[in-house]
């Protein structure tokens, strides 16, 4: 059995003695063996990234920046290869695949700017003879835990902007499709970075708990589901760390009755079923406005989910392959469950989903709620699989009041013709990312990333400038160069002031 070990000082490091099972999705078969490390492994890691970082952050940044454009070449010139191995692990459909690996390599292409936004401010005459200057300097060690659902492009959301600046960086990906993250760091050995400045280690619980008391990591960036980001958050915060951790999601689509519902219908196929609705920025709710507009929508939506097609994640016509294994499925299926309990109507049920020639690869057809109401577990909670709940509203203040009152507040979208009230709803909506007819509004990379409430712990996002704050500390210089006599005649003995 194939074994995917750590990544450490520019090598393989063999010295697992636990493993986890790495599935292929497609068949419902194991097909490598990640090994799972803990305290010791860390370590060699953490050796290895002091031994590197200190003369990584004194080379001119522009020579950094030179690495970054020799790795977005590398990334350019085995896309192929990295999107195969993605879908291999993760069971998105290649082309998905090389979405998830080309927003990462847009942070990368933020990154190859990077001498610009490491500028610093500087104040000439702040007062007499004085003159006041800041820099961004990098905090040492950084380290990543990444989720199963992009294994490309959250790890470079991260290690992009954090390498960039002069940070060394230690990754531990999700155990569930770890390869691609290691493959990176070869690649980045391989654009020039020095051994040690990108690392991988895997594991569990056991390693993240390393990671999170290591008193030599400085700062950890964190996505995930809710409940573990808050813990990592509190965990990381109480070791004096710099925590962001990014939590679960469940984004609603607000339909207005002037919406061009053919183009709704496209977009929410795609938002709510792409990658087998395995998205934190997924729309696995929607909300129309009005009865007529639910009643349209829902005789468009159900014809649209009729025509989507099911397949292995290297058939290339298909919309959405299998979820990642066996636990997700079972778990996305008892979701389906309990909204029947519930009393929610079940139009079109993904259950039992079997595909011919791989009937034991994890497969969950589309699923389609239609009244769902706000006081249902399965609309309260994250499903994460391809199921689309409506939830209908009669106005749009109460289409307004209902993503801004659930617990996640990762994205929301409203889809209408009116200006106005897609003004208002930008303005008044209490979520971080919004899109205006556009349904997953995941920012470009020199904006940044970040939900709100129970989406995001901490106070800074992902990549763009508030990547380049979350990864750098600001160091403030003020200076006085006197003109020959001592002093100016100030009591010395005072708090200094420039007035
Ligand atoms: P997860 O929370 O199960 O795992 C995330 C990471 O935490 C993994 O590296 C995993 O090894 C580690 N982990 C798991 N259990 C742990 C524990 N008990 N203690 C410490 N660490 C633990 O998440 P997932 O299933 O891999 O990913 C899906 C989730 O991530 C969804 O909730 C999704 O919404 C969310 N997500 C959020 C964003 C965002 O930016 N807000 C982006 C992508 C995914």
């Amino acid at each position: 059995m194939r074994i995917i070990d750590h990544h450490i000082a520019g090598g393989f490091n063999h010295a697992a003695t636990r493993h986890g099972d790495v599935f292929d999705p497609n068949s419902g078969q194991i097909q490598a063996r990640v090994s799972l490390g803990g305290q010791s492994v860390l370590d060699a890691a953490v050796a290895a990234a002091q031994k590197a970082q200190p003369a990584w952050a004194a080379t001119n940044p522009q020579r950094r920046a030179r690495v970054m454009f020799n790795f977005k070449a590398l990334i350019e010139k085995h896309m192929d290869e990295l999107a195969h191995m993605l879908s291999a692990e993760h069971g998105k459909v290649i082309a998905d695949s090389k979405g998830d690996i080309q927003r990462g390599l847009e942070v990368i292409e933020f990154c190859c700017g990077i001498p610009h936004v490491l500028k610093g401010e500087y104040t000439q005459g702040a007062g007499p003879g004085i003159d006041v200057y800041s820099m961004r300097q990098p905090l040492g060690i950084g380290a990543g835990i990444t989720p199963f659902n992009f294994p490309a492009m959250i790890p470079m959301w991260m290690f992009g902007v954090a390498i960039a600046v002069g940070n060394a960086f230690i990754i531990k990906p999700s155990e569930r499709d770890p390869s691609v993250p290691v493959r990176l760091a070869e690649l980045m050995l391989e654009a020039g970075a020095p051994a040690g400045i990108l690392q991988v280690v895997h594991g569990d619980k056991e390693m993240v708990d390393a990671i999170l008391d290591h008193p030599d990591i400085s700062a950890v960036s964190f996505v995930g589901s809710s409940d573990i980001a808050h813990y990592v958050y509190q965990r990381g915060v109480a070791a004096g760390k710099r925590v962001q951790a990014m939590g679960g999601a469940k984004n609603h689509g607000i339909v207005m009755p002037d919406a061009d519902l053919d183009q709704v219908v496209n977009d929410l196929s795609g938002a709510a079923f792409g990658s087998a609705g395995e998205r934190c920025m997924a729309l696995p709710v929607v909300v129309p406005v009005g009865a007529k507009t639910a009643e349209a929508l829902r005789a468009k939506m159900i014809p649209a989910m009729a025509a989507l097609r099911v397949g292995i994640s290297t058939d290339n016509d298909a919309h959405y392959g299998p979820v990642v294994n066996a636990a997700h499925k079972t778990r996305v299926e008892g979701w389906i469950q309990t909204g029947v309990d519930e009393g929610a109507e079940l139009v079109i049920d993904g259950r039992g989903f079997k595909l011919q020639g791989h009937e034991e690869g994890f497969f969950i057809g589309p699923t389609l709620f239609d009244h769902v109401t706000t006081t249902m577990q399965s609309y309260k909670e994250e499903i994460f699989g391809p199921v689309l709940q409506i939830v209908r509203a009669e106005t749009f203040e109460e289409a307004l009041a209902l993503p801004s009152a659930h617990q996640y507040g990762n994205g929301v979208a409203i889809f209408t013709r009116n200006g106005h009230a897609a003004r208002e709803f930008a303005a008044r909506v209490n979520v971080g990312m919004v899109g205006i007819n556009v349904p997953i509004p995941v920012p470009v990379a020199y904006h940044s990333f970040g939900g709100w409430k129970r989406s995001a712990f901490g106070d800074t996002n992902q990549h763009g400038m508030e990547g380049v704050r979350f990864w750098t500390k600001t160091k403030t210089i003020t200076a006085r160069w006197p003109d020959g006599g001592i002093g100016d005649g100030a009591n010395a003995f005072v708090i200094p002031t420039m007035g």
